[in-house]
């Protein structure tokens, strides 16, 4: 796999979490995310992170909680990590 491919399928990513990327490029992220464990972690991290946005019953969060919350969720780590 080529790295490039992670950063081609990063800049569709939001699109594919709002569940408005194509069906092309929906598919081409689920194949890409069969052979990349690092795209796969991060999606599922993300993915986690949007819903429970959507679950709050307010959408702002006092800047201390969101960073509780990004660290709960290990993501963090990843965006320091690269
Ligand atoms: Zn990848």
């Amino acid at each position: 796999m080529k790295p490039e491919t992670c950063e081609h399928l990063l800049d569709d990513l939001s699109d594919f979490l709002d569940g408005e990327a194509s069906e092309e490029v929906c598919a081409e992220i689920e194949r890409h995310l069969a052979d990349c464990e690092n795209c796969r972690v991060m999606v599922d991290t993300l993915h986690k992170t949007v819903l429970l946005y959507h679950e709050l019953p307010q959408p702002e969060l006092p800047e201390d909680a969101r960073q509780r919350l990004y660290q709960s969720l290990d993501l963090e780590a990843y965006l320091t990590a690269k």
